[in-house]
């Protein structure tokens, strides 16, 4: 039995839906605690940790757009939307007792830095946990690509992606009773069947540079020590 951890660095993707526990609205706080708790442990092992925050507990641009607004205008809402989340996971990482950083791919600089690869790499090798804001900071990306991207930039061994269910299924198992959940699956099976793991530009990028990922669920507690233990938790996509 290995006791060290399977990786050395890894990117976690938390939607901001995710943030927002069992409210309406907003982040909970206890939910927040919780995944700052999670992190920060994995930190104290040793492990580089990355994270890319998603905002859709606060704004997405396409349901902005879907109400009459500009699609840029609510792109770059929900990416500000983003930074929200941000601020509120580095302050809940510090007081479980880790330094943290959030890099923000638009310049807010009296509230947190700009993204700067080789800073944020740097932050890493100090043990910093780094939060990574405002995706890419470009209108029509999505947090899944900016996650496939920062992810790719700094280096990690794996994408974590953190969501309320334990892996991939063939069906929606929130609706459909008998829906399977898939061990592994290729990039290319999940691109052609369309199975909703991320949207197809950060399944290509992750395919295009061969960065595995993991689906996971975020609320079942010690799965991501485990997963980065190099246990087989929820579902792999490689290849
Ligand atoms: N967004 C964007 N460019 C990016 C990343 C995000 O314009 O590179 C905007 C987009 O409007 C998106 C919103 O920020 O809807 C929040 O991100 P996302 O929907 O990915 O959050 P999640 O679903 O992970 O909570």
């Amino acid at each position: 039995q290995d006791s060290q951890p399977a990786f050395r660095r890894i990117l976690l993707k938390l939607s901001g839906e995710a943030l927002m526990g069992q409210q309406s609205y907003g982040v909970d706080p206890d939910v927040l605690a919780q995944v700052a708790e999670e992190v920060s442990e994995l930190s104290r092992m040793g492990v580089e940790v990355g994270i890319v925050i998603g905002g859709g507990n606060i704004f997405r641009g396409a349901g902005l757009a879907q109400g009459g607004m500009d699609r840029v205008t609510g792109d770059h809402m929900g990416m500000l939307a983003t930074v929200i989340n941000a601020l509120a996971l580095q302050d809940a990482i510090e007081r479980a007792g880790r330094f943290s950083r959030v890099m923000s791919a638009i310049r807010i600089n009296q509230v947190c830095e700009d993204y700067i690869r080789r800073r944020a790499v740097r932050h890493l090798e100090k043990g910093r946990i780094v939060v990574f804001a405002a995706g890419t900071g470009n209108p029509f990306f999505t947090t899944d690509s900016a996650a496939s991207l920062r992810a790719i930039e700094i280096n990690a061994d794996i994408m974590i992606k953190a969501t309320k269910v334990d892996g991939v299924y063939d069906a929606d198992p929130m609706t459909t009773k008998d829906a399977r959940r898939y061990e592994r699956l290729t990039f290319d099976d999940a691109l052609e069947q369309r199975l909703g793991v991320m949207d197809t530009t950060a399944l290509v990028m992750c395919r295009d540079n061969g960065l595995p990922i993991r689906v996971m669920n975020m609320f079942a507690k010690g799965d991501l020590q485990r997963l980065v233990m190099g246990e087989a938790v929820g579902t792999l996509v490689e290849g």
